[in-house]
């Protein structure tokens, strides 16, 4: 069924147990999608890696884009990793600046985000330009009740805290437009993220988007039709069949209820499937099913095969078009930006 031995990432002298893919045409399909709902540019928020897809995989795809605009990450650090690998245009440090960052703002060219009197004093009279953030419901970083006006501002941003909400989304969409008509023409202005960019807020210039790159949803009826551009596929490691009573995996937490065929695969809770769903969740083999049994482990993970014919080396697949990071979440209990975070390192990336 999926017999791709063939991934060039995974033919080399140590082989590869799983993999996450990203495909480059649905990449590229969303950012036109997405530019093409908003009528704005976007700033492609990669921090954390690209959300744990790896940002020397994303950003050199991204920055070849036109309606890209520029890029945005959490810390200088992350800031200093983009213009290494060559980004040339702007990039913002949204986690505002401290003051052992300084010298790496200054000799990147990075823009950080101000959102709190001390980040003003660590740029002291420097000459670096900055982007403001205010807070208007968000509750998390940004000013509150008072304005910053300098020459050095080329932005200012705000952030939903519930793009779900209309209403208070709406209401900090127009406590952010009072604000933003304080400063000039040729000025940044930005709050809207994934979610938030179905308010297509008429006077913001720009979208600051993660999630939706990859074509997963932030909202249920999200109305930028988007392609799923990532999967995830771990090797299977062993196939047997145990005898009826047998238990499964640590704390024996499954016992097989008949004589059954079990597969392991080479993916735990290291590589980012979260212990949660064992008992609970399942993997794929091509349409069909597999159940995940007993405790999920550190590198593995048991699944039931019931009558699909699965050997040794063959490809399960965790995530893909058919079963985004979303549907994962939903059946973990969580959201797809912490799943999609903690992809580990050891899981090949590629771009197809
Ligand atoms: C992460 C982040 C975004 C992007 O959010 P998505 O939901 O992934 O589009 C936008 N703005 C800020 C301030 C963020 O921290």
């Amino acid at each position: 069924m999926i017999e791709d031995f063939g991934f060039s990432i995974c033919s080399t002298q140590t082989g590869c147990r799983s993999v996450l893919e990203i495909k480059r045409s649905a990449v590229e399909r969303n950012v036109r999608e997405l530019y093409r709902f908003t009528g704005k540019k976007i700033i492609a928020v990669v921090k954390s890696d690209a959300y744990g897809m790896g940002v020397r995989f994303v950003v050199p795809l991204l920055k070849e884009l036109p309606e890209i605009d520029s890029f945005a990450v959490a810390s200088a650090e992350e800031g200093v990793l983009l213009r290494e690998m060559g980004v040339r245009g702007e990039i913002l440090v949204l986690g505002g600046i401290l003051p052992e960052e300084l010298q790496a703002i200054k000799d990147y060219r990075l823009t950080p985000v101000v959102s709190d009197p001390e980040h003003l004093k660590v740029l002291g009279r420097e000459n670096v330009n900055f982007h403001v953030k205010y807070d208007t419901g968000m509750g998390r970083l940004g000013f509150v009740g008072e304005t910053v006006e300098d020459p050095r501002v080329t932005g200012v941003m705000s952030h939903l805290s519930t793009p779900a909400d209309r209403e208070f989304s709406l209401k900090q969409i127009e406590e952010f437009r009072r604000i933003a008509t304080l400063y000039g023409r040729g000025v940044k202005v930005h709050l809207e993220s994934s979610a938030g960019l179905v308010y297509r807020v008429p006077y913001a210039t720009h979208v600051r988007v993660g999630l939706a790159l990859y074509g997963e949803k932030p909202l249920r009826d999200y109305p930028v039709p988007l392609s799923p551009a990532v999967s995830v596929k771990a090797r299977v490691i062993s196939v047997k069949e145990i005898p009826p009573g047998h238990p499964v995996s640590y704390g024996r937490t499954y016992t097989a209820p008949r004589r059954m065929r079990i597969g392991v695969v080479a993916f735990g809770y290291a590589d980012g499937l979260m212990k949660s769903l064992s008992n609970r969740g399942f993997l794929l083999y091509g349409e069909a099913r597999l159940p995940i049994i007993g405790n999920i482990t550190m590198d593995m993970t048991v699944v039931d095969l019931g009558d699909v014919s699965v050997k040794v080396g063959d490809w399960v697949v965790i995530v893909d078009e058919g079963r985004t990071f979303g549907d994962l979440a939903r059946l973990a209990g969580t959201i797809p930006y912490e799943i999609m975070c903690n992809i580990s390192g050891r899981v090949k990336r590629e771009i197809i």
